[in-house]
C-alpha cells in the first residue's frame, strides 16, 4: 500500500503538489494535511488510513510479486501467477503500476567498479546513513542527478555530510515553494465537498483552461496565466507569442537563480537553457541555497553526464572526485516496454503478449481497455487526460472501470473487450491531438519527456490524451451516460445492451 510513497522514503521528500487535492479522500477520511506541501511520511501514512479506513488490507496480498497474468478463454478468468507460486483467479484484472516504478541507473562506464556505499534514491539506505542521517557525518558523499528528487534531498545531504559533490547533467528549473502550516481558520470556513471542487480547479487552471478564482494560487497555477502554450485556447497567441512568454518565464527561473547562488561560476551552471516544460518543473525554498555552502560542490558536466565512475569515485573533465558514499537520483524507466516495467507479462486472448501488441505503440480504447486483454483495465497515463496531479486521473480512471465492471456483474455480459475500430479510432485521435506536443519535444533538451531526445512515432503514440482540460473525464463521464457500450464487444450470457 503507498506505491510511490511506499517505495521513496529519501530525506525531504514531499509532493510539490498542494496536499488539499493531491492527497484523496480527505473528506471521506476527516483528513486535514497539516501544511500545503505534505511531507513524505504524512502521504504514506494517509496512503495506509485509506486502506485500514476501506478494510483492504484484508484481501491484499502484500510482498508479492506478480509473474504473468493469463487470460484463459475456457473460464473467461485471468490467472495471476505470483513469487509465492499462487495462481489466483480473477474475473477482472486493474493494473495500476504506477508511471515511474522501475528505478533507473545510469549507463556509465565503470558503474560496478566502485568500492564505496551506492543506493538508488528510491531505495533509500538508512541503515548505512542513519535515521537523521547522522552516519554520513564526516563522509564524502556523491549524488548523480539534479531532478525532483534531487532537488528535495540535496539540503539534507548537504546538512549531513561533510562534502557533498552534486553531479549535474541538465540543471532543473527551480520555481519558489512557500509551504506553511494548514490554517486552522480556513478549515474551519470549508463546506461539504470543498476536495472535489478545488481538486477540478486545480486540475482546470494547471491544463490549460481558465477559471474566475484560483483556489490553490500557487506557481503550479500561475504557470498557465504566464504562459498562453498552457492554455487549451491557446489565448489568441502567435507562436511568437508563446515563445516570447515561455522566454520571460524561463529568464525569471535564471534570475532567481542569481539572486540565491552567491558563487558565478555555480550560478550559471544552475541555469535551465530550455523552454519551461521541456522538463519537469521544480520547486524549492533551500535547494538553490545549498550551494552557498562550503562543503557544497555543483559538479556541472555541461549536459554530458559523469566520464566514468571508478573504484574511488567519480571521473568528470579527468578528475577525479574520491567519494565514501554514491547516491543515484537517477530518476524511473520511462518509454520502455509497458511490461518491461511492470515486470510481469499480460498474456490475452488467443497467447497473445501485451508486449507484441503494443511493440509499435501503445494501442488503447479510452486509456484503459485494449483489444485481445478482455476485463483488463490498464490505469496509466499513456492515452489518458493530462494531468499534473495524478491521483486524479487515477480517481477517474478508477470510477470507469469501476462503472464497467459493476455493468457487466449487473448481468451486462461475461466479457467485456474494446473493439478493434474503436481502440484504432482513439489511437489516431491521441496521435492527430499530439501533434504541436511531438514537434515541441524535437526542439527540447533530452530528458524523459521526450525520451532523452530520442521521441519517435511510438512516442507520440503514448502521449496524453490532449484536449480540454477535464474533457478525458468529460468523454468518460458522457459514455456512462450514454449507456450503450459503443466501443466494447460484450460477450457471454446477458450479453448486449
Ligand atoms: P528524474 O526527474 O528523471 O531526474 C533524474 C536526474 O538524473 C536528472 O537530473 C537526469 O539528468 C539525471 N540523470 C539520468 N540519467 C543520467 C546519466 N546517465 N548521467 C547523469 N545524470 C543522469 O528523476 P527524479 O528526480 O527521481 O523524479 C522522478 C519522477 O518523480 C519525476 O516525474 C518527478 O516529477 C517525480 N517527483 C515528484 C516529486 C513531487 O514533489 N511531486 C518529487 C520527486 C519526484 P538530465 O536532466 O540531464 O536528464
Amino acid at each position: 500500500m503507498g506505491g510511490t510513497w511506499y517505495w521513496n522514503r529519501y530525506p525531504g521528500i514531499a509532493c510539490d503538489v498542494e496536499s488539499f487535492v493531491y492527497m484523496p479522500l480527505l473528506e471521506e477520511l476527516g483528513y486535514m494535511p497539516t501544511e500545503k506541501y505534505a511531507k513524505g511520511a504524512e502521504i504514506f501514512a494517509h496512503c495506509r488510513a485509506i486502506a485500514e479506513h476501506y478494510d483492504l488490507y484484508r484481501d491484499a496480498c502484500l510482498r508479492t510479486d506478480v509473474y504473468e497474468i493469463r487470460w484463459e478463454k475456457a473460464t473467461s478468468r485471468w490467472i495471476i501467477r505470483t513469487n509465492h507460486g499462487d495462481e489466483m483467479r480473477a474475473r477482472f484484472v486493474s493494473m495500476a503500476n504506477g508511471y515511474q516504478a522501475k528505478p533507473k541507473l545510469p549507463g556509465v562506464p565503470g558503474i560496478g567498479s566502485f568500492r564505496g556505499k551506492t543506493f538508488h534514491s528510491s531505495r533509500w539506505d538508512y541503515g548505512y546513513t542513519g535515521d537523521k542521517l547522522e552516519k554520513l557525518a564526516g563522509m564524502r558523499v556523491g549524488i548523480i542527478g539534479t531532478g525532483a528528487t534531487a532537488v528535495q534531498c540535496v539540503p539534507h545531504l548537504a546538512a549531513a555530510t561533510e562534502h557533498l559533490y552534486v553531479f549535474q547533467r541538465t540543471p532543473s528549473s527551480v520555481d519558489v515553494r512557500v509551504n506553511r502550516p494548514t490554517d486552522a481558520q480556513w478549515v474551519n470556513a470549508l463546506r461539504p465537498g470543498w476536495q472535489r471542487e478545488r481538486i477540478q480547479n486545480f486540475q482546470i487552471l494547471t491544463s490549460g483552461g481558465q477559471a474566475e478564482e484560483d483556489l490553490v494560487a500557487d506557481a503550479w497555477t500561475s504557470i498557465t496565466r504566464k504562459l498562453p502554450v498552457m492554455r487549451h485556447d491557446r489565448n489568441g497567441s502567435s507562436a511568437h507569442d508563446i515563445e516570447l512568454a515561455d522566454f520571460a518565464k524561463m529568464e525569471e527561473i535564471r534570475a532567481r537563480v542569481d539572486e540565491i547562488v552567491a558563487d558565478r561560476a555555480a550560478a550559471e551552471a544552475l541555469k535551465p537553457w530550455y523552454g519551461y516544460f521541456c522538463k519537469r518543473p521544480c520547486f524549492h525554498d533551500e535547494y538553490l541555497q545549498t550551494f552557498n555552502r562550503d562543503n557544497v560542490t555543483l559538479v556541472d558536466t555541461r549536459g554530458r553526464g559523469v566520464e566514468r565512475i571508478t573504484e574511488a569515485g567519480v571521473v568528470v573533465d579527468g578528475v577525479t572526485y574520491e567519494l565514501d558514499c554514491l547516491i543515484f537520483a537517477t530518476g524511473f524507466e520511462v518509454g520502455t516496454d509497458y511490461c518491461r516495467r511492470t515486470g510481469f507479462e499480460l498474456i490475452g486472448r488467443g497467447g497473445v503478449k501485451l508486449t507484441d501488441r503494443w511493440r509499435d505503440g501503445v494501442r488503447t480504447f479510452q486509456g484503459l481497455c485494449a483489444n485481445g486483454f478482455p476485463n483488463c483495465f490498464i490505469e496509466s497515463i499513456a492515452q489518458a487526460g493530462l494531468t499534473v496531479n495524478f491521483p486524479y486521473l487515477l480517481d477517474v480512471q478508477a470510477s470507469h472501470a469501476a462503472w464497467i465492471i459493476a455493468w457487466a456483474l449487473a448481468g451486462g455480459g461475461t466479457e467485456v473487450e474494446a473493439s478493434p475500430g474503436a481502440e484504432a479510432a482513439w489511437v489516431d485521435t491521441v496521435v492527430a491531438r499530439s501533434a504541436a506536443t511531438a514537434e515541441r519535444a524535437r526542439t527540447c533538451t533530452p530528458g524523459y519527456y521526450n525520451r532523452e531526445g530520442k521521441a519517435d512515432a511510438k512516442t507520440r503514440q503514448g502521449s496524453f490524451f490532449f484536449g480540454a482540460p477535464t474533457e478525458y473525464a468529460d468523454i468518460l463521464k458522457a459514455w456512462r451516460v450514454k449507456g450503450d457500450m459503443e466501443g466494447l464487444e460484450i460477450r457471454g450470457p446477458g450479453a448486449g445492451p
